[in-house]
């Protein structure tokens, strides 16, 4: 039974929220503030946040950053206003999964859950069979985000590492921007497709030796992106 805790403060959307889910199977719990969210969640083991911005003590962007540096992989669903677009960015930034804007559908709501824990479901299931994976003179460790490059170490961001993942599994075969968007992001309509080309372009500059010219992440034109490993 997955377990997911609400963060809102509006206490009226947070008791309807908490019924809904609950009647879905979920096990809920719910956070009234910044502070109480945190408690909880140093507490318990969760498997899905819901987290309002606006909220007493601690805002909802201070949490989403705190929760990432512990738990890179679970997933964060904000609750953002409908006319708060830097919101957007900015909480997605931070690391949070997915949004969706206030007043909200309730079957929107739990469509982005069922698909935010199957994506979990998917990378905990592959990353368990293969966590490690070597390209090249690069190393992903996928359990715990770690990589390793001539150059450097460093951690991967919960979102970089899904896009590796996604085209590691995918290896040999054309992944489009918009399939990546679909399975990697849930946000078909408001991310641009730039932002994928963003987030390539970043990847390149770890692991390609030389971006300009890159050997792993190959771009095909008008179709997308392709992950290879050259003999
Ligand atoms: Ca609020």
């Amino acid at each position: 039974m997955c377990k997911i805790l609400i963060v809102e403060d509006e206490a009226s959307l947070a008791q309807g929220l908490e019924f809904n889910l609950a009647e879905e199977g979920y096990t809920v719990a719910i956070a009234k503030d910044g502070k109480e969210a945190l408690e909880l969640y140093n507490e318990n083991d969760y498997d899905l946040i819901i987290l309002d911005i606006m909220l007493p003590y601690i805002d909802g962007f201070e949490i989403a950053k705190s929760i990432r540096e512990k738990s890179p992989l679970l997933p964060i669903l904000m609750l953002t206003a409908r006319s708060g677009v830097n919101d957007r960015v900015r909480g997605l930034e931070l690391g949070a999964d997915d949004y969706l804007s206030k007043p909200f559908h309730l079957e929107e709501l739990l469509a982005r859950i069922r698909n935010m824990l199957k994506r979990k479901q998917w990378y905990r299931e592959i990353s368990d069979e293969q966590p490690v994976f070597h390209f090249g003179e690069n190393e992903i460790n996928f359990a715990d985000l770690s990589a390793k490059t001539p150059s450097s170490d460093f951690q991967l961001t919960n979102r970089e590492a899904l896009v590796m993942r996604y085209l590691i599994d995918h290896r040999d075969a054309i992944v489009s921007r918009k399939e990546l968007l679909e399975n990697v992001w849930h946000v078909s309509s408001e991310v641009e497709t730039r932002t994928v080309d963003n987030f390539i372009a970043r990847l390149r500059k770890y692991f390609e030796p030389d971006p300009s010219q890159p050997r792993f992440i190959i771009s095909v034109r008008s179709a997308g992106y392709m992950f290879t490993v050259p003999d």
